[in-house]
C-alpha cells in the first residue's frame, strides 16, 4: 500500500512539473497579451483625449491639428465677447516681439486689463490664435468671438499672431509648417477662398507681417502652400 502510494506520488509529481510548464507557457502568453492590451489601450484613449483635446473641426487633415485652448478671461481690452457673425477672412500677424513665443503674447493679451489700467490711451489688442517658435498653436480667443488684431476687419475675420525669431519677421519651420496647417484648416471650415488669406498689411497698409510684406512672392507661396495642404490633405 505504502508502495503503491509512493508511485503513485511520483506519477503525481512528474505531472504536476509538466503542467508547471505548461502553466508558465500559459501565463508568459498571458502577460505579453495582457501588456499589449494595455499598450493598445494607452494609444487609444491618447488618440481619443488628444482628438477631444484638439480638433477646428479639421476635417480637412488626416493627422489631428493640436491646438492648446487658453481663451484669455473676457475684459474689455482683449475679449469683449462680441459675436463674430460671419467669417469672410483669415488675417495673419506677426507678434513685432521677436524672440517673445505663444505663451508669453497670450499672457500679454490676457493681461492688458492690468496693463491699461489708469492709462489714458489704453491698448486695445488680441489674437484668435498665437503659433509659437516651435510650432505650438494657443487658442486665445473662442471662433464665434471677435478679436482686436485686424481693426476694420475684426468683425468678419478670424486672425492668426505669429512669433518670430529676429526683426526680419520670418517665420521660422515650425511656426510656418502649423500657420499653413492651421490656415487650411480654418479655409476648409469657412469654405475660404485664396484671395480671402490676407496680412493685416492688406487691412491697413500695416507693416505686418514684415517679412510677408516685404517679400510678396514668399507671401503668395504660402498661400500656395495652404491650398496645396487642403488639396493633399482631403479626408474624402
Ligand atoms: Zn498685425
Amino acid at each position: 500500500m505504502v508502495k503503491k502510494y509512493k508511485t503513485n506520488k511520483r506519477k503525481h509529481t512528474s505531472g504536476t512539473k509538466k503542467e508547471q510548464t505548461k502553466r508558465i507557457k500559459y501565463i508568459f502568453v498571458l502577460s505579453v497579451l495582457l501588456i499589449f492590451s494595455v499598450y493598445l489601450f494607452a494609444i487609444i484613449f491618447n488618440h481619443f483625449i488628444s482628438g477631444k483635446k484638439n480638433n477646428v473641426q479639421a476635417t480637412v487633415n488626416s493627422e489631428n491639428i493640436e491646438i492648446i485652448r487658453d481663451y484669455i478671461e473676457p475684459n474689455e481690452y482683449s475679449r469683449p465677447q462680441k459675436k463674430l457673425k460671419k467669417v469672410k477672412g483669415v488675417v495673419v500677424h506677426y507678434t513685432a516681439n521677436p524672440g517673445s513665443d505663444a505663451e508669453a503674447n497670450r499672457d500679454y493679451f490676457n493681461n492688458l486689463k492690468y496693463a491699461n489700467a489708469g492709462k489714458d490711451r489704453p491698448v486695445y489688442a488680441s489674437s484668435h490664435y498665437v503659433i509659437g517658435l516651435k510650432g505650438q498653436i494657443i487658442q486665445c480667443i473662442p471662433l464665434n468671438e471677435i478679436a482686436y488684431a485686424s481693426n476694420d476687419r475684426n468683425k468678419d475675420t478670424i486672425s492668426i499672431e505669429c512669433c518670430h525669431e529676429d526683426n526680419t519677421g520670418r517665420f521660422n519651420e515650425d511656426t510656418y509648417n502649423s500657420l499653413v496647417h492651421l490656415t487650411a484648416c480654418l479655409c476648409e471650415e469657412y469654405n475660404l477662398k485664396k484671395d480671402d488669406i490676407i496680412r493685416h498689411y492688406d487691412v491697413t497698409g500695416k507693416d505686418c507681417p514684415r517679412y510677408y510684406v516685404k517679400h510678396e512672392k514668399k507671401w503668395n507661396s504660402f498661400k500656395d502652400d495652404v491650398f496645396r495642404y487642403m488639396e493633399n490633405n482631403k479626408s474624402d
